[in-house]
């Protein structure tokens, strides 16, 4: 994979990539953003969430000469959503370069987009009715629009702009370079390439077809704003005994790794921008056993090849099918059976269908606490406390930690609640710091007002009781006892 600066984009754009903290091209990013920068016309074969905006947005504003003031790229879109999601991205990429990026479509006042073509505009983006509308009012004129992007082609097709399509493109210089970014290729489509495009380059990303059959597979949606707060409520119910939590940029991967830390979480962060010396680190202290969560980008998570990963939870929506079976493919290794969760925003559905389209599979909707939890069993720990019997104490000293391939669990009543600010990750970290636990070991957590419940494997309740005044909770010493049930 070619890294963005190999790719010749000018420094102010790559500085605007660094600033959001895309770490590499995604694979559509790869494959188009060449022959685009070459000048070729190119048709690609990519859905929403692959970053095909950055595909042709990075090309079109490396083109774009920001002290001329002329309209010189277009890009024409389907909907006014994907409208508005455009304009977004290319003035966030166009930020450093000062790339004025107007955005144009309808059910908004037409004389404030007038205002805003008057003043200025490098590029505009805009749905197809409105752009039509614009030019017989000759408030957009596109004389000088050379870099002109369709834009979900497929999408217009089926709402019947094809024909408003084909009037603005001939108002653009035919010495014009254009891209057709469609996620199918209608007849109809392939035949509006042939007739605007020249010599197009095809560029498809390619789906690898999805070999892990051992891993289950869940979708959870979750709005922007919840996302993390969602993240440790599903840590909670699942109990990983390894994790691996990926997200888009480092940026985000340094946010949600404080985050789940400050959570009391025992987790670490992974990403390209971190030292050498500070990743091997940190890939070393997981391949060990000893980081149960890791937050990691995609680039920096590369050939971190663990067995012992049960979870594999897609905090953002991969860029593509292939990333995405690159991601899951860290767990169910070895003929163990892994759980994959990918968070998508309500807007992102679409592009979940993508990758459950491309990689041929279903996602079901993720449950909180349907998960049985794995009857694999660690070897008992070394005893760090002397564990004093206790009345509730099984009777016969079975002290099993098996019965019926299940684990026998004790309820522990531990003091301090929500009135003290406690949260469930809290007593779940402070039970396994005083008992030296595993990531599953502490269960069933439920944190009522003044005080809250939770469940310890029974071998070792008693270690837990023991320590627990050597531990912090909410701030003072934790008091544990166990629970009558
Ligand atoms: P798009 O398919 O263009 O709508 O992009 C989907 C999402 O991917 C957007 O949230 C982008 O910010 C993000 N994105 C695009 N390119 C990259 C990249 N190279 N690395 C990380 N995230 C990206």
């Amino acid at each position: 994979m070619p890294t963005f600066s190999e790719l010749g984009l000018q420094d102010s754009l790559l500085e605007a990539l660094s600033d959001v903290g895309y770490e590499e091209p995604s694979p559509i990013q790869a494959e188009s953003i060449p022959p685009l920068m070459e000048g070729r016309d190119v048709i690609g074969q990519a859905q929403t969430g692959s970053g095909k905006t950055a595909a042709f947005g990075l090309p079109m504003l490396n083109y774009v000469d920001a002290s001329e003031h002329e309209v010189q790229g277009l890009v024409l879109t389907p909907t006014r959503e994907l409208c508005i999601q455009v304009t977004q991205a290319l003035r966030t990429y166009g930020s450093r370069k000062g790339i004025d990026v107007v955005a144009v479509f309808g059910g908004a006042p037409i004389r404030t987009q007038q205002a805003q073509l008057r003043a200025g505009g490098h590029v505009v983006v805009g749905t197809v009715g409105r752009v039509k509308d614009l030019i017989s009012r000759h408030s957009l004129v596109l004389h000088s629009a050379r870099f002109v992007v369709l834009d979900e082609a497929d999408e217009m097709l089926d709402l019947g702009f094809l024909e408003d399509v084909e009037k603005i493109l001939s108002l653009t210089p035919s010495s014009r370079q254009t891209a057709l970014f469609s996620a199918t290729m209608p007849k109809e489509i392939r035949r509006l390439a042939d007739k605007y495009l020249y010599d197009p380059e095809h560029v498809k990303v390619q789906a690898a077809t999805l070999s892990v059959d051992t891993v289950e597979q869940y979708g959870l949606e979750v709005p922007a704003k919840e996302k993390a707060a969602k993240l440790v409520e599903v840590l909670e119910s699942e109990r990983p005994e390894q994790a691996i939590v990926f997200v888009r940029t480092k940026i985000r991967c340094d946010q949600l790794f404080k985050t789940l830390r400050d959570k009391g979480l025992s987790v670490k962060a992974l990403h390209g921008d971190m030292s050498q010396g500070s990743r091997d680190g940190v890939m070393i202290s997981f391949k060990e056993g000893r980081t149960p969560i890791l937050v990691a980008t995609d680039v920096a998570a590369r050939g971190l090849d663990i067995s012992s990963v049960t979870h594999v939870l897609n905090f953002d929506v991969p860029t593509s099918p292939d990333v995405y079976v690159h991601r899951i493919g860290r767990t169910g290794r070895a003929g163990r059976s892994g759980r994959a969760i990918t968070f998508y925003e309500p807007r992102q559905s679409r592009e979940l269908q993508a990758i459950e389209n491309h990689a041929g599979i279903k996602l079901s909707p993720w449950v909180k606490d349907a998960h049985v939890a794995p009857t694999a069993v660690k070897p008992s720990k070394p005893r760090r406390h002397s564990a004093k019997p206790h009345d509730d104490a099984p009777a016969e000293g079975t002290n099993g930690r098996r019965r019926n391939g299940k684990v026998k669990l004790r309820k522990l009543i531990i003091a301090g609640g929500r009135a003290d600010g406690i949260e469930p990750s809290d007593v779940i970290h402070a039970l396994r710091v005083a008992g030296d636990l595993g990531g599953e070991d502490v269960r069933n957590v439920r944190v009522l007002e003044r005080f809250s419940f939770a469940e310890v494997p029974d071998a070792d309740a008693d270690r837990v009781i023991g320590a627990a005044a050597d531990t912090e909770l909410g701030g003072s010493k934790m008091v544990v006892e166990p629970a009558r049930t």
